[in-house]
């Protein structure tokens, strides 16, 4: 009889209430509890209990694919989302329904959230910043949805982002007024403060740790407003934003981040009737960008070099979907910021979301 071979430890207990889930696994033991295969490819998984919890487990358990009934197009649906395509063009392409699409969206961008939190956390900001918003709508266009990115200025990287559900402005024709002061009554106008607090909120994680920032904005009233909320040390300047959008202008890195959400993302272009229908979507689907952009794609184009995160001194080395989303990641061992922690809950409610024949906005599409 051959002796069985002994199977490969497992890194940590995956149950959060273990303390073997965050702590030192010096003295943690565990047992190989056979193996299993499933799935498509028919592999064999190694299973495993811990013996301090007596959570059961496999290898399995450690990928970002667990429980996904088709893992084989997990990575394709990243690189699809940040190339413009729908949720349904996906799903049609793979032969799976779109529910199955927004799920492994919404795991992609939980995902994103954590890796991005676990680089940029390592140092604190030393490169001048550009904040600029981004203004898309979720739902219907009565709930404008302002996204508030900060950059590096030199290196492009995104420090990261929240968002601020606003009150609809700008031209509006009677119909469209009292259908805003109907939507209103119902649900209550949204916080006339929202960007102010909202960009705070960005300000604090961002520049935490920083001895002073230099930042650059446009001259909305809002961000000397949010600088003061924040209580940080921060030097403001600021360009019109009717100032030509080229590469010398102080907020170029704001301006093309902008663009490139556009193209790369279908549910923000104009005109569009694949725009998300939940806010907590849209920001899934924005980290799945905001890491595509920063750890995957070059900086440049034209000359395929560093990314943003390898020229902010982040990582030394450029990073493939695949490796990023290879090992997944447990939120009990990233420390996230409070703000950020809803993002990964996914429980930022949509102004005005409401659903059937109750809801108000059915008329408007
Ligand atoms: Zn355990």
């Amino acid at each position: 009889m051959t002796p069985r071979k002994s199977p490969k430890a497992p890194p940590f207990c995956p149950n959060p209430k273990c303390r073997f889930h965050c702590g030192a696994t010096t003295s943690w033991r565990w047992v190989g509890n056979g193996t299993f295969t499933s799935g498509r490819s028919r592999r064999s998984t190694q299973r495993y209990i811990c013996l301090q919890c007596g959570r059961s487990f496999s290898t399995r358990t450690f990928r970002s694919t667990y429980w996904l009934k088709r893992p084989d197009i997990f990575f394709r649906v990243a690189r699809g989302l940040v190339s413009c395509s729908g949720f349904r063009q996906l799903a049609a392409g793979f032969n799976v329904s779109p529910q199955t699409v927004a799920r492994h969206a919404a795991r992609l961008g939980r995902q994103s959230l954590l890796f991005h939190e676990q680089m940029r956390s390592k140092k604190a900001v030393v490169e001048p910043l550009a904040l600029d918003s981004f203004v898309s709508f979720t739902y219907s266009q009565y709930s404008p949805t302002h996204f508030h990115f900060a950059m590096g200025r030199d290196t492009h990287f995104a420090y990261g982002f929240t968002e601020s559900q606003v009150r609809r402005s700008g031209t509006m024709t009677p119909g469209q007024r009292a259908c805003r002061a109907f939507l209103e009554d119902k649900f209550g106008r949204p916080d006339p403060k929202a960007r102010e607090k909202d960009v705070a909120a960005l300000l604090q994680i961002v520049g935490e740790r920083a001895a002073r920032i230099d930042l650059t904005t446009d001259e909305d009233q809002a961000y000397p407003r949010a600088i003061r909320r924040s209580a940080l040390p921060i030097d403001q300047s600021t360009v019109s934003s009717k100032a030509p959008r080229t590469t010398s202008n102080p907020l170029f890195a704001s301006n093309l981040h902008d663009l490139q959400v556009r193209h790369g993302s279908s549910n923000h272009k104009r005109e569009t009737i694949g725009f998300s229908k939940r806010v907590a979507s849209s920001i899934e689907r924005m980290w799945l960008h905001l890491v595509w952009k920063n750890y995957v794609k070059s900086f440049s184009e034209k000359t395929r070099g560093e990314t943003p995160a390898q020229q902010a001194g982040f990582t030394e080395r450029k990073w493939s979907f695949r490796e990023i989303f290879r090992r997944r990641r447990f939120p009990d061992r990233i420390v996230l910021p409070e703000r950020w922690k809803a993002h990964f809950a996914g429980a930022t409610p949509t102004w005005g979301f409401g659903s059937g024949k109750n809801n108000p906005l059915v008329f408007a599409y």
